[in-house]
């Protein structure tokens, strides 16, 4: 419910600062009420601006994938890629805490990550063309997309090469409450040589049993676990334990957030696989991030973007 006082007879602001309020209601949780204020007013026009921002940047195909490199813990060589959106904006590189909360809320990240998608898979076949060897790459999958009935033949279409791509399932998807859609997606996605991962595995998400059912590829700890991990036992023992019984199901686990060599370490002597975090790089634009890849012959390293396109 939204609620609003305006002068007297004017009936237009006061339906206007009530619908403000109701969309501050709505934003911080639903099932509650708000009182308008100046300030939602000034924040309600700047959401908007932005979410027309996002929505143009939709249509213009301003939405690219960044790239973080994820490592073997034993080896320390580059075993993934996860592909991180940005808008490019004339201001600068805007990063999600700028945009994915209002896509979602205004049912956007499906078209979203399906662009991220498609960059992704073009920047792969690009690479391949390069005779670059580019390691699997890991795209984000909203709930929303999961949900979709026809997400199997859009990706049939995709032609996506089998072991190439894995997907990240994030935010609220509760692993032991899947919709009967949900697990048939996931089934369509495995049988086109997708990968399936569980994102931010410890911060509340996905339960034991869930994960039982699901038996993904991989499953990422959730760097508010692993950061700690680096200086308490609690979370330490967590992170171990977590491992086993990953290691028990046959499912590989990756760190992220790892920042420092020492927490690298700390990772690694748990017995965690994967280590992804700012120790190995930040996320860099396609152009950048082919430095990190193996290649069969070190003249033919360079990817002539410009040429490709
Ligand atoms: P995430 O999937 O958990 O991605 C990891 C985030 O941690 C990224 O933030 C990355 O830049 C950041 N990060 C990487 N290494 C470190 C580190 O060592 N320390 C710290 N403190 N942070 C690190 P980013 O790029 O801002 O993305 C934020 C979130 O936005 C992602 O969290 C993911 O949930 C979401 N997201 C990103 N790209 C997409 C996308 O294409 N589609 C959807 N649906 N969501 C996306
Ligand atoms: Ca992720
Ligand atoms: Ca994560």
């Amino acid at each position: 419910m939204g609620l609003a006082t305006a002068p007297k007879n004017d009936a237009n602001t006061l339906l206007s600062y009530s619908d403000i309020a109701l969309y501050e209601a709505k934003r911080s949780g639903r099932n509650r009420d708000a009182l308008f204020s100046p300030e939602m007013d000034a924040k309600t026009a700047a959401s908007r601006s932005m979410l027309e921002k996002i929505r143009r940047g939709i249509d213009n195909g301003d939405f690219l994938p960044y790239y973080q490199v994820q490592v073997n813990a034993k080896s320390g060589q580059v075993v993934g890629l996860e592909a991180l959106a940005r808008r490019a904006s004339p201001g600068g590189l805007r990063t999600p805490v700028d945009f994915l909360e209002l896509a979602a809320m205004n049912g956007l990240l499906e078209k979203l990550d399906d662009m991220i998608l498609r960059k992704v898979l073009l920047d792969l076949a690009r690479w391949t063309l390069a005779d670059l060897d580019p390691p699997r790459v890991s795209v984000n999958l909203s709930a929303a997309r999961l949900e979709d009935p026809t997400l199997p033949q859009k990706l049939a279409r995709l032609a996506i090469l089998k072991g190439r791509v894995s997907f990240e399932l994030i935010e609220t998807i509760f692993l032991d409450k899947l919709s009967n859609q949900a697990k048939a997606n996931i089934a369509a996605i495995r049988d086109l040589g997708i990968g399936i991962e569980i994102d931010d595995l410890g911060s509340g998400h996905a339960s034991l049993l869930g994960l039982l059912e699901l038996q993904p590829d991989r499953v990422k700890l959730d760097r508010l676990l692993v950061i700690p991990a680096g200086h308490s036992v609690a979370p330490r023992t967590l992170v171990s334990s977590l491992v086993q019984i990953a290691r028990a199901l046959g499912i590989e686990v990756v760190a992220e957030g790892v920042e420092t060599e020492q927490l690298a370490d700390t990772m690694a002597k748990l017995g965690v696989d994967i280590l992804q975090g700012y120790a190995f790089g930040q996320p860099q634009p396609a152009q950048e991030i082919v430095s990190h890849f193996r290649s069969p012959d070190p003249t033919i390293g360079m990817c002539n973007y410009a040429a490709l396109d």
